[in-house]
C-alpha cells in the first residue's frame, strides 16, 4: 500500500511538471513568435524596400532554409526556457527561492533597482558564457549552430543549440534563491531580454543617428551585435558595452560603422 501512494505522489509530482511544462511552452510560443512573427512581416518583408538604406549588412543572404533551420532551433529554445519556467514557478511555490509577490517585503525601490542588477548580471553571464562558448574546442559542438546565420532576422534571435539555450537560461535559477526577485520585475526582465535580442538580430539600424555621442551609448545597437555574427571574434556583450570596453573586445570601427548605416539611411 505504502508503495503504491508513493508511486502516486510521484507521477502527480510529474504530472504536475508536465502540465506546467506545455503550458509555459504554448504561452511562450503565442508570445514570443507573435512578436517575432510580426516583427519580421513588417520589416523584413512589408516594408523591406523602404527601409532598405536601415539595412546593415548590405548583401541579403537569408533563404528559405535558414528559416526553417532557425524556427526548428526556436521550438527546442522554448521548451527550455518553458523548463526553467516551470522550475521557478513551482520552486516559487514550495517557498525555496526569493521570488516575492507583495512590494512592502523589500520596498518599492529595491523593486526598480532589483530591475537593473537583473540586467547587469544577466548581461555578464551572457558576455562571460558567450567567450566560453567560442573557444575553439566547445565552439563547434554547441554555439556554431547560432553562427550559421550570418545575415540574421528576427527568427535567428531563438535559434541556439539546446545546450547553449540551457546555458543562457541556466543564471536565473541560483539567482531566484539568493536574490529577491519582485514578480512584475521578473516578467519586466523577461519582455526587455525579447526586445533586446531581437533588436540584436534585427538586421536593421532603427536607432538614432545621435546614439552613440549621447549618455545612452553605454547600450548596445543592432549594429553591434551584427558585427558579431559577420565579423566574429569581438563585440560579445547582449544588453550593454561595458565588457567589451573593459576587454578591449568591442571591434574598433564599431562608432564609425553605426555612423555609416545611419549616414547612408539619412539619403532616404
Ligand atoms: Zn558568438
Ligand atoms: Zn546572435
Amino acid at each position: 500500500m505504502l508503495l503504491v501512494r508513493i508511486y502516486k505522489y510521484i507521477m502527480e509530482i510529474i504530472n504536475n511538471i508536465l502540465s506546467n511544462i506545455f503550458t509555459n511552452f504554448m504561452a511562450g510560443l503565442l508570445f514570443n513568435g507573435t512578436i517575432i512573427f510580426l516583427v519580421y512581416f513588417l520589416i523584413w518583408k512589408k516594408f523591406a524596400k523602404r527601409f532598405q538604406n536601415f539595412r546593415i549588412q548590405l548583401k541579403n543572404r537569408v533563404n528559405n532554409k535558414q528559416i526553417r533551420r532557425e524556427l526548428k532551433n526556436s521550438l527546442y529554445a522554448l521548451l527550455v526556457s518553458a523548463l526553467f519556467s516551470t522550475l521557478v514557478i513551482l520552486l516559487s511555490m514550495k517557498g525555496y527561492t526569493k521570488i516575492y509577490y507583495d512590494t512592502s517585503e523589500y520596498g518599492l525601490f529595491m523593486s526598480l533597482i532589483s530591475f537593473f542588477v537583473l540586467l547587469l548580471i544577466d548581461d555578464t553571464w551572457f558576455y562571460w558564457t558567450h567567450r566560453l562558448l567560442h573557444s575553439p574546442k566547445i565552439y563547434k559542438h554547441i554555439h556554431k549552430e547560432h553562427h550559421k546565420s550570418i545575415d540574421v532576422n528576427p527568427f535567428t534571435s531563438m535559434s541556439f543549440h539546446v545546450i547553449e539555450a540551457i546555458i543562457l537560461t541556466f543564471w536565473i535559477l541560483p539567482v531566484s534563491f539568493i536574490f529577491p526577485i519582485y514578480v512584475p520585475t521578473l516578467i519586466l526582465l523577461q519582455l526587455w531580454g525579447l526586445f533586446d535580442n531581437v533588436k540584436a538580430h534585427l538586421g536593421y539600424e532603427f536607432y538614432p543617428s545621435w546614439w552613440n555621442k549621447s549618455v545612452l551609448k553605454f547600450m548596445t545597437s543592432s549594429t553591434h551585435h551584427n558585427m558579431h555574427h559577420s565579423q566574429f571574434n569581438g563585440n560579445y556583450g547582449l544588453h550593454f558595452r561595458f565588457w567589451d570596453k573593459l576587454l578591449g573586445t568591442e571591434f574598433k570601427d564599431y562608432e564609425e560603422k553605426y555612423d555609416n548605416i545611419k549616414n547612408r539611411s539619412k539619403l532616404e
